[in-house]
């Protein structure tokens, strides 16, 4: 029988069940909603026209990490490239986990980490954040100390919650966990507080960044890590060889010297959330999770209802069914005239 040559301890797993863009108004991935002006899309095709086809690709991305290295403040040679930051995780679980190795991650906390550790043949323990999705650090560090953790994966802000860990408390987590730290940065922008300056400071710091979120370059998929020379090596060995197309080489670079549109798009998002927040807040029966992403996370007494309100009228938002976040929805910040009929629906039901 072909199944016996299937992995046994992926019997249940279930392919991860991306949307397909085929619906009037996305507010369920934590996208940008903005386009890029025009100068800048002719920019672009002008970059890619000459194009060598049919040569392979910088297989370090020498470029664009560049060009990334100068937008964070970090130096070139801290830095790699992958498709997407999700490319990056795997890349570090291939690393670093060994059959049988545990890996802490927390719940509720982005879903890849769970599906990579599990991959490379890890084990995930999984420690919760509270009800109102703050972290115990403390009970943290002792837990991941006494289950001999090797990796601890954080995301920080928190996808899906929106909360935030303080760069205090990151810092007692690096010093007090005896494993590999990779604190995901997805939504820095949002937040604006980083520990990436601190690579070079702690032997087992990994940070991770992405274009796709406060960039608006989810289609491109690329993301960056940084961290120090010797965890570098190691990952190294991991990582697919050209991993990164050329066109999304290009196009990266030319949009990471563009600081000043990439500056205004986030000053935009964050005017546009707290337009959401603020008609949140004026909505009865809803909690509101405090955010500091291009987001808002908020409970409701029956998620399925209200979201098959909003699927009736084309809205599709992050509807969270079981578990942790049972009645939760996850709302992106959309543009006004999204956000305003988001708003409208909500009201109604
Ligand atoms: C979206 C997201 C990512 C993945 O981003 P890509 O670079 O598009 O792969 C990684 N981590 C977190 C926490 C995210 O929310």
């Amino acid at each position: 029988m072909i199944k016996n040559f299937f992995r046994e301890d992926l019997k249940d797993f279930k392919p991860y069940d991306a949307e397909k863009n085929e619906y009037r108004i996305r507010m369920d991935a934590n996208e940008s909603y903005l386009h890029f002006p025009d100068e800048l899309k002719e920019k672009l095709l002008e970059a890619v026209k000459d194009f060598a086809l049919n040569r392979y690709p910088d297989p370090t991305a020498s470029d664009v990490c560049r060009a990334y290295a100068d937008y964070a403040k970090v130096d070139f040679n801290s830095l790699m490239a992958g498709n997407g930051s999700d490319e990056l995780i795997q890349i570090t679980s291939n690393a670093f986990i060994n059959d049988g190795d545990k890996v802490m991650i927390l719940s509720p906390d982005f879903s890849m980490y769970n599906i990579y550790i599990k991959l490379a043949g890890g084990i995930p323990i999984v420690f919760d954040l509270d009800e109102d999705f703050k972290l115990n650090a403390e009970e943290l560090i002792d837990n991941v100390n006494r289950e001999e953790v090797k990796l601890l994966f954080i995301s920080n802000p928190n996808n899906p919650t929106g909360g935030v860990i303080s760069r205090e408390t990151i810092i007692k987590i690096i010093e007090g966990c005896n494993c590999i730290v990779v604190i995901d940065e997805a939504y820095y922008e949002f937040y604006g507080k980083t520990v990436i300056d601190l690579i070079d400071k702690y032997e087992n710091l990994i940070v991770l960044r992405t274009c796709s979120k406060a960039m608006g370059l989810a289609a491109l998929r690329v993301g960056f890590l940084a961290s120090n020379k010797i965890l570098l090596n190691e990952l190294r060995k991991a990582k697919p060889p050209y991993n990164l197309n050329a066109v999304t080489q290009t196009i990266a670079e030319v949009v990471l010297r563009e600081t000043e549109i990439i500056n205004s798009n986030i000053k935009a998002i964050l005017e546009e959330r707290e337009f959401l927040l603020q008609g949140l807040k004026e909505i009865e029966n809803i909690k509101i999770y405090p955010t500091n992403s291009n987001f808002v996370t908020i409970k409701v007494n029956d998620a399925e209802k209200v979201n098959k309100k909003f699927l009736e009228e084309g809205i599709k938002v992050r509807s969270f069914k079981a578990g942790r976040l049972k009645n939760c929805l996850r709302i992106t910040v959309g543009s006004r005239a999204e956000n305003e009929e988001f708003l409208k629906v909500l009201r109604r039901v």
